[in-house]
């Protein structure tokens, strides 16, 4: 399967949790540690077993666009 990640702008993001509902691997948490300058616990990638496939539903649903997502490319000998 795939291997990814994501950045979150955690500055624009609005904590609205869609992001973390779509996920399928469940790898997106609220920041309760961080309190961004629009006053939002933003979200955070918790992915300590690289379970994030880099399937993009997650910058799909996000309302801001503040998700980049990333994939391996992996070349074939
Ligand atoms: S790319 Fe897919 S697996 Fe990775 S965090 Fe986003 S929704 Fe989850
Ligand atoms: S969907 Fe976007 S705005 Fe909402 S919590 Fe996720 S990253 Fe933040």
């Amino acid at each position: 399967m795939a291997r990814g990640t994501i950045i979150i702008d955690q500055a624009r993001c609005k904590g609205c949790t869609l992001c973390l509902a779509a996920c399928p691997q469940e790898v997106i948490e609220i920041d309760d540690n961080v309190l961004n300058a629009k006053g939002y616990h933003p979200a955070v990638l918790v992915d300590p077993d690289n379970k994030c496939t880099g399937c993009a539903i997650c910058t799909v649903v996000c309302p801001d666009a503040c998700i980049t997502v990333y994939r391996e490319v992996r070349v074939r000998a």
